[in-house]
């Protein structure tokens, strides 16, 4: 790496083995970093989209020859034979000498080039926090070849999808800069800077210094560096060694070491419960330029408030568990990645500081998107939404009401026995939709296929109604009505005047299973409602006058778009 222009050299030796049942004689690599060229497909989809993202708009059409990005190989071969190779943006495709066989190796070597473009999204230099280096996407990386097939996406600027490997990565740069990475440095006592055992003493009299790293089971490997950062360590009891990498002034003297503070307590209940993070080292690193998540590290904003950087890392976090170690097709699905991220990160949000209903937010993200004109499935690639709201809200708001409805359909502790098992049972192993709605079936007793093809397969809402209450008898008579397209079993909750509470629940028949409630509260399961009726009745022992209110689904879990009508009260008499 050289300092002063910005412009690196390497050499990769990629050994590749195709764990398919298919004969492969192309391959293709990603170079991101072309992505920040004037023109560049990302530049355009910038300049051209209806809601660009403020942080990028134009200013890639207005990088000079000096500030852009580049990459790109300078020669490549397969075990001695040199290859054909074609650059085409940010992908390369390379025609094989050889055809790699099922179950089979090879190994490709490369020198390669590039030139570090100005931070203009989650990678580059000189960002607006001071960060020297932001090395994230730098290197040429093999596309993923899966059950579907290539992956080569043009980086626009969206997901991301990697093939499994271990990483031996060595990175010489000018002496003074601190290197922070996505693995376990190799050579501490040599480089000092915080890595070295307590009590050494580091020489560094040399002008450039090796970094060596090692990281295993990942997907990608990331580095930062700076001349200015400090480097501290939090040992979380039986978890993983965390590593930040600040620059301090003002205001990250004093917001950085609370985040060191409260970190064993929020990591402690991340492990416990979601499942335990993978790796014994996490590095929470200064970007610049908001969060993104890496295998083992983060690269965040530095200078926020307190509570904004303790809340994007632990998003940033949680990423090391459904990106990290699930690492998911995130392009293809990724309500599967920003939306369980989400989801377990308003949960750990709402276990530090008590936040009400800590779903809200997304509920009502999703309920804004639907009254508008710009929605489109969950099953859209993240790259093709027409507009950027509508990625947004569908990843990471409808993405993380898929825990949140399958809690409320299941039960709160089965579904996060359910999740934990998902997380074990998939690491390493790239799960798709099948996979998960398989683990969720399997945990519940319960046939789930119809929550996900309305919820993620089509724009389907749900509105439910209490129709007519009508008392024939000393027996009250309740209507309910399902008005919209999306069906889900339903809780009806009567209050009565002298403060007793009853639940009646009514199944989906497409479930074929039941919930079991665990709160204590009297509840009478009534017969299956069949999901092509749009009306259901039943009955219950009362006078209308002992009744105080009847509710649906007064803990709001099934993402109703429209609670005004789930309510009858003794005080409106609109509704009998
Ligand atoms: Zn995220």
């Amino acid at each position: 790496m050289d300092v002063k222009t910005h412009k690196y050299t390497g050499t990769q030796k990629l050994v590749y083995t195709n764990n398919s049942p298919d004969t492969l004689t192309r391959l293709y690599y990603h170079l991101y970093f072309n992505a920040f060229q004037p023109g560049s497909m990302m530049d355009v989809r910038s300049r051209s989209i209806a809601d660009p993202d403020r942080r990028v708009k134009d200013r890639i059409s207005k990088l000079t020859p000096d500030e852009i990005g580049m990459l790109e190989p300078t020669s490549l071969s397969q075990d001695q034979n040199p290859l054909k190779y074609k650059i085409e943006g940010t992908i390369l495709e390379v025609d094989l000498a050889t055809p790699i066989l099922p179950h089979t190796s090879t190994t490709l070597n490369m020198v390669f080039k590039g030139q570090v473009p100005v931070q203009i999204r989650r990678s580059g230099r000189d960002n607006k926090e001071g960060i020297d280096y932001s090395m994230s996407q730098w290197y040429p990386k093999l596309s993923e070849y899966d059950a579907q097939g290539w992956h080569p996406n043009p980086y626009i600027g969206r997901e991301f999808y990697g093939v499994w490997g271990d990483f031996d990565v060595s990175i010489t740069i000018d002496a003074d800069y601190v290197v922070a990475a996505s693995g376990i440095l190799q050579n501490p006592n040599e480089i000092g800077y915080g890595y070295e055992a307590p009590g050494t003493k580091v020489k560094r009299n040399k002008k450039e210094i090796t970094y060596h790293f090692i990281a295993e089971q990942v997907h990608d490997f990331m580095w930062a560096a700076d001349p200015d950062y400090v480097h501290k360590i939090v040992q979380v009891p039986n978890g993983p060694k965390i590593h930040y990498f600040y620059v301090e002034d003002s205001i990250t003297e004093k917001t950085w070491p609370q985040l060191m503070e409260i970190s064993p307590k929020m990591v402690t209940f991340m492990n416990q419960q979601f499942g335990e993070y993978a790796y014994s080292d996490f590095m929470v690193i200064q970007g610049g330029d908001g969060g993104m998540e890496y295998p083992m590290s983060t690269l965040i904003v530095g200078r926020g408030s307190l509570n904004g950087l303790i809340g994007v890392t632990i998003h940033e976090m949680f990423h090391s568990w459904y990106q990290g170690a699930l690492a998911t097709n995130e392009s293809l699905y990724p309500w599967m990645d920003e939306g369980f991220t989400s989801y377990a990160s308003a949960l750990t949000q709402q276990f530090l500081h008590g936040t009400e209903r800590p779903l809200e937010g997304r509920v009502n993200r999703y309920i804004k998107l639907t009254q508008g004109e710009d929605q489109e499935p969950l099953t859209t690639h993240s790259d093709h939404y027409s507009t950027n709201g509508a990625y947004g809200t569908a990843a990471y708001s409808m993405g993380a009401l898929v825990p949140y409805q399958l809690a409320y359909i299941m039960g709160e502790e089965k579904f996060h026995q359910a999740f934990r098992d998902y997380y074990y049972s998939w690491q390493f192993r790239h799960p798709t939709p099948d996979d998960f709605i398989k683990v969720m079936e399997k945990n519940s007793g319960m046939v789930l296929d119809w929550f996900f093809l309305d919820w993620i397969g089509s724009t389907k809402l749900l509105d439910y109604a209490i129709g007519k209450v009508t008392e024939d008898n000393e027996q009250l008579n309740i209507e309910l009505t399902n008005i919209n397209q999306r069906p889900m079993p339903v809780e009806v909750l009567v209050t009565y005047k002298n403060g007793d509470l009853e639940r009646y629940y009514i199944p989906l028949r497409l479930m074929r299973g039941d919930k079991i409630f665990t709160d204590g509260v009297k509840t009478v399961q009534l017969e299956d409602w069949p999901w092509t009726n749009p009306t259901y009745s039943f009955e219950i022992k009362a006078k209308i006058s002992d009744v105080e209110k009847i509710e649906i689904d007064p803990d709001r879990g099934m993402v109703d778009i429209d609670y005004s009508n789930n309510i009858w009260s003794s005080t409106s008499s609109s509704n009998e």
